[in-house]
């Protein structure tokens, strides 16, 4: 089964759309940063594309190499240039910023998610955030990728600057603002109360950009959540990558996706979503409303906590109002919901809920199931999937790693 993520184009500053005679035009990245993601199948280009289909024009530096594993999958690299790799035998931006010489970009105002996108629950660690960066153009990226950030530090190990913390890209690859020169990212704070570590001691912490704060006791405060979640407007985000092959969209229109999340698990998701059901790029017409270019189904759980912590919730409502067809919406609030059992309502207990109408789209070849937030949720998918896979005389685990050789089971837990 081969991902979607192929052609991006660097073209003319533009992202063509044809319709019949007609042209309609998406702004892309300024034509000196001479890159602008286009995925042939879901956003845009066939043989007709013209200028849009051209190959990626990376800063050039070309060198030989043999095989290399990309996200768990042997990929032919038989020629690779900076800031380029090739995934099945499609080029896909690949750390054209490193560590020693990162991207410096700028935070910049975006109104439909400024900032907060939770409310305080009584947890310390309540608030999550969405961000966005202008990168130029500079950072072209696709969906399912990840950026690295660089927070000036001392990190957890007295490092200055903090090493890079990585984070899964929320936005599609036009971004927010469809203009190619923005990246967001959803970005959870992490805070903790008188735990193992500390790095505030009693009577140091200071109220966050949130309010938040606890002056009676010890905290630890994540260094890079922390920076990114206090940025302002107008501040500089020293930014790295992009990096990531595991979670890439498949090529095929018609694919069904099956997305499982937990907490800010669910930023590829939403980058996903954005160029399915949102972005002018993903519509099947050029006035960018209607139908779309996908025509899958697509399938998101989502797992939280408190139903305040429920993240971009307003878009997937929309989405379900507007493709009923096409997007179901889920989610397991844990610590509000209980199943039938009693039993506390992980993204796995929702599941169970649909485990045969789940285990039927499975059998489909065309099916991917994406799984993204913490470790807990692979065991999770044995817990649902197990007495299923027996009534047909399978074993879930040699299930699960068929679909993952096939390519159709993307996992980024941790
Ligand atoms: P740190 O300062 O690194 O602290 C992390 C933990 O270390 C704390 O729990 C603390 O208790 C512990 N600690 C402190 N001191 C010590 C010590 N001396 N020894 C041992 N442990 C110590 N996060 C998101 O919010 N959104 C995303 O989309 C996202 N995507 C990711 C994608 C990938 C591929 C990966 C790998 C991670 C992703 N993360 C994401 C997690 C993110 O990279 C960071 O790990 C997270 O934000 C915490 O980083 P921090 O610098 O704030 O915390
Ligand atoms: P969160 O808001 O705390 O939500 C996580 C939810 O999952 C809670 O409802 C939690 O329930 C539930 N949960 C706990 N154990 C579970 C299990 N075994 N199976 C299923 N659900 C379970 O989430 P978060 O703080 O954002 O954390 C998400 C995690 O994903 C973080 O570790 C983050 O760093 C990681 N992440 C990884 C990537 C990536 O690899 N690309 C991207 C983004 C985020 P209870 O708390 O009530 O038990």
């Amino acid at each position: 089964m081969t991902q979607r993520h192929g052609a991006f184009a660097a073209a003319s500053g533009a992202a063509v759309c044809f319709l019949g005679g007609a042209a309609f035009l998406t702004p892309t990245a300024p034509q000196s940063s001479s890159v602008a993601p286009m995925s042939r199948a879901l956003r845009g280009a066939t043989a007709s594309e013209g200028p849009a289909a051209s190959s990626f024009a990376a800063p050039a530096a070309v060198a030989l190499l043999a095989a290399a594993a990309v996200g768990g999958r042997v990929t032919r690299q038989a020629e690779a240039k900076k800031g380029v790799r090739v995934v099945d035998g499609k080029e896909i931006p690949w750390n054209l910023f490193s560590p020693k010489a990162p991207y410096r970009g700028k935070v910049v105002p975006n109104k439909k998610h400024p900032q907060t996108l939770t409310e305080k629950t009584g947890d310390a660690n309540w608030e999550t955030t969405h961000v966005t960066f202008d990168h130029g153009g500079n950072v072209p990226y696709i969906e399912g990728q990840s950026i690295g950030i660089i927070a000036p530090g001392p990190d957890k190990k007295g490092e200055t600057p903090a090493r890079i913390r990585l984070y899964s890209i929320a936005s599609s690859a036009v971004g927010d603002d469809e203009s190619s020169r923005t990246v967001s990212l959803c970005v959870k704070r992490v805070v903790e109360v008188d735990g193992k570590f500390a790095n505030r001691e009693v009577g140091q912490d200071k109220p966050d950009k949130a309010g938040t704060h606890y002056p009676d006791n010890k905290v630890y405060r994540g260094v890079t959540s922390n920076h990114i979640c206090d940025f302002n407007v107008g501040d500089e985000v020293l930014i790295t990558g992009p990096t990531g092959a595991e979670m890439l969209l498949p090529e095929d229109p018609k694919a069904n996706i099956i997305m499982l999340a937990t907490g800010t698990g669910i930023a590829p998701m939403r980058s996903y979503l954005r160029l399915l059901f949102n972005d002018r790029v993903g519509a099947a017409v050029c006035n960018g409303f209607g139908p779309r270019k996908f025509k899958g189904l697509a399938w998101l759980f989502m797992g939280v906590p408190f139903s305040k912590s429920l993240l971009y919730d307003d878009e997937h409502k929309e989405y379900a109002a507007k493709y009923p067809l096409q997007f179901r919406y889920d989610y397991a609030v844990s610590r509000e919901q209980k199943n039938a059992a009693g039993q506390k309502m992980y993204i796995q207990t929702k599941m169970a809920e649909y485990t045969e109408e789940l285990w039927a789209l499975m059998q489909k070849p065309n099916t991917h199931v994406y799984m993204c937030g913490l470790k807990g949720m692979e065991a999770g998918m044995t817990e649902c999937f197990s007495g299923i896979a027996e009534k047909s005389g399978l074993k879930w685990e040699e299930f699960a790693k068929k679909m993952k050789s096939d390519g159709r089971y993307h996992v980024e837990v941790y």
